[in-house]
């Protein structure tokens, strides 16, 4: 739904930016980061990796906010971040969410 009201530091405002990196040959394919992304941009690839496993890759990568969150639990150090520097919220695509049915 468009917004029809709008900060008025809205110019100001820049989103970190973040450069996803994937071990494959590291992942074990636990789904951790996939889980708790709260951008939704990792899902399970088709890949295969030398343990037999299906690591994660991106799926809107200018979606990535560098919070980190991926690279704090990934068991086994196969996902880390590299600062992409910042950009305007106009760059960042909204993120469809489901709705917990209570
Ligand atoms: S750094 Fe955050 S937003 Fe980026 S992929 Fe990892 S969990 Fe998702
Ligand atoms: S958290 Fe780490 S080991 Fe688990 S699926 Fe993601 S990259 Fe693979």
């Amino acid at each position: 739904m468009p917004l029809w009201r709008q900060p008025l530091d809205r110019d100001r405002i820049l989103i970190r930016h973040g450069i996803v990196n994937i071990i494959d040959d590291r992942c074990k394919g636990c789904g951790f980061c996939i889980e708790f992304c709260p951008q939704n941009i990792l899902v399970i690839s088709n890949r295969t990796n030398t343990k037999g496993y299906h690591p994660p890759e991106v799926i809107s990568g200018m979606n990535c906010i560098n919070c980190g969150l991926c690279a704090l639990l990934c068991p086994d150090f196969a996902i880390y971040i590299e600062d992409g520097g910042e950009h305007t919220p106009e760059n960042v695509v909204p993120i469809h969410r489901h709705e917990v049915q209570g």
